[in-house]
């Protein structure tokens, strides 16, 4: 089995979790901009994390033989205070042009307010000026169907914005149609708790089709499975999808959004 992890903030997690990955066959880890479970205090919190993701995180991973590679941005959680996002966007043109950084993510909304949107608007446009990539996380349970409104007609409202190089995550059933009808990507989330089960994950895989989807385990700092992708592959076989199918979705489509940043490639 091969497969990219296309989500993951492994500045979280442990050395025994990359061992892992890379001995169930993961071929490449991305890891977009996040929360850090705490709001950080000032613009200068961010360039210390934009040099963790692009210089101290790759070399980390490349001791297991894994190539990392990672999206830029502030995150929704801390994207109420427009000011501190407007100094933190202001630092990411400096780190843009660097090996491992694939594009602006993840942005988009959280409690879906008015200053949330206003930053999200920010990130679309910067993404758009630098021909950026963009990955984007969608609100949780009860905010989510309105928050992916929202986050499409933002997208949309920028003229310089192809929905082939912008994936969606986070969808479950009740909002993954509307992405893929726009002509986005859609990242389903492996999260033992919230978000998809693999067993949802599959349901939507057999209703949809699996052109423009890809899995996640978005592991982070809280409660989540590394290994939910060679897990939920697993499944997958159980379920009677070939072997061919399986690594259609959890290696050759991430590898074919992601490719559209002519600086993912895996040796
Ligand atoms: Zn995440």
């Amino acid at each position: 089995m091969r497969y990219i992890e296309p989500h993951a903030h492994m500045v979280s997690r442990t050395t025994d979790d990359y061992v892992s990955m890379v001995a169930t066959g993961c071929a490449a880890v991305c890891e977009p901009a996040f929360w850090a479970g705490f709001d950080r205090t000032s613009a200068a919190g961010f360039h210390d994390y934009f040099l963790q993701l692009t210089d101290y995180e790759p070399k980390r991973a490349a001791k297991f033989g894994l190539p990392h590679f990672c999206w830029l941005c502030i995150n929704p959680k801390e994207a109420e205070d427009v000011g501190l996002a407007e100094e933190v966007l202001a630092l990411i043109p400096e780190f843009i042009d660097r090996p491992n950084v694939l594009g602006i993510g993840e942005i988009g909304l959280n409690k879906n307010s008015r200053n949330e949107l206003k930053v999200l608007e920010m990130h679309i446009d910067l993404a758009a000026r630098h021909d950026q990539l963009i990955l984007v996380h969608t609100p949780h349970l009860e905010d989510k169907f309105k928050g992916t409104k929202l986050t499409l007609d933002a997208l949309r409202n920028n003229s310089r914005i192809r929905p082939e190089r912008v994936i969606i995550d986070h969808v479950e059933e009740h909002t993954v149609k509307m992405v893929l009808d726009a002509g986005f990507w859609a990242g389903m989330t492996l999260y033992p708790g919230s978000k998809c089960s693999p067993v949802r994950a599959i349901d939507i895989i057999e209703t949809y089709g699996g052109e423009r989807l890809w899995m996640n385990s978005a592991c982070d700092w809280g409660v989540s499975i590394p290994l939910s992708i060679p897990y939920t592959a697993m499944e997958m076989r159980k379920r009677g999808h070939t072997a061919a199918a399986v690594d259609a979705m959890i290696y050759q489509n991430p590898h074919r959004f992601l490719s559209q940043c002519a600086k993912f490639a895996i040796p």
